[in-house]
């Protein structure tokens, strides 16, 4: 149809815990259907998309601690179970949605996914192929939110999408306290003095440094994204 995105170029950053849908650890064969068809809403109405993958539903670093890895070594086993997610997107994405995509790892792997390099990933966007970023920043120590924060900024993103299991951000976590207040919009800076957990302090300050719009919103309400690339009301917002 003919209405146009507000903007034109997001990033969307996947949890793991996203990709194991109902189950704790894994991957679901139905968030993967699901998601797919919510990106081709996207891609249909012209938007670039970026995707940074997280690894959780399959290894976190500090996991490792607890059975005698350190955490520099877990970190990297976690990375690695962020690329295993982006090619479960990749197979679902070409599969159920026949989107051209590609995988740019932070980690070099070229067997199963091109190397991270900025510009390609842009000409990519161009071209308009969906760009999932692997292997987080390629560095012990960070996290896949941080990540999303910094590739949103290398390749000039208008909107970071944040997506989770709630509608948005609450005062408390609501699905804890059910009186937890909806926050509509918040500062950078208000939220990292609440301590409102939308993403590490880490990757909140690389948005604020950068001015990059973070919109925190739930994914299992379809159509929820497609609202969020025309500009409609949906989630919180942190700008
Ligand atoms: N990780 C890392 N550096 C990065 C990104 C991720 O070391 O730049 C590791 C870290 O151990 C993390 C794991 O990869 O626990 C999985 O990523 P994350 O926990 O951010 O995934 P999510 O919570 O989004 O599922």
């Amino acid at each position: 149809d003919a209405e146009k995105p507000e903007y034109q170029r997001v990033l969307i950053k996947l949890s793991g815990e996203a990709f194991a849908g109902d189950e704790d650890y894994g991957i679901s064969p139905d968030f993967l259907e699901y998601i797919s068809r919510e990106i081709k809403s996207l891609y249909q109405h012209g938007v670039q998309i970026a995707i940074v993958i997280g690894g959780g539903n399959i290894f976190r670093g500090v996991e490792g601690l607890e059975i005698g890895i350190d955490r520099a070594t877990g970190d990297y086993m976690g990375m690695l179970a962020t690329v295993i997610n982006a090619l479960a997107l990749q197979s679902a994405l070409e599969r159920v949605a026949q989107i051209p995509t590609r995988v740019l790892s932070a980690i070099e792997m070229r067997q199963v996914a091109e190397p991270y390099i900025r510009r390609r990933a842009i000409r990519h966007l161009e071209k308009g192929r969906v760009v999932i970023f692997a292997a987080g920043t390629g560095n012990p120590f960070f996290s896949t939110d941080t990540a999303s924060a910094l590739r949103a900024a290398e390749i000039s993103a208008q909107l970071l999408i944040k997506a989770t299991k709630v509608d948005g951000i609450y005062t408390e976590d609501p699905l804890k306290n059910p009186k937890a207040e909806f926050i509509e919009e918040i500062t950078y800076l208000e939220a990292i003095t609440r301590d409102i957990r939308v993403m590490d302090h880490t990757a909140m300050t690389m948005c604020m440094e950068n001015k990059i719009p973070i919109l925190v919103l739930n994914i299992k309400k379809p159509g929820n994204l497609l609202k969020a690339v025309m500009g409609q009301k949906v989630g919180s917002l942190v700008k």
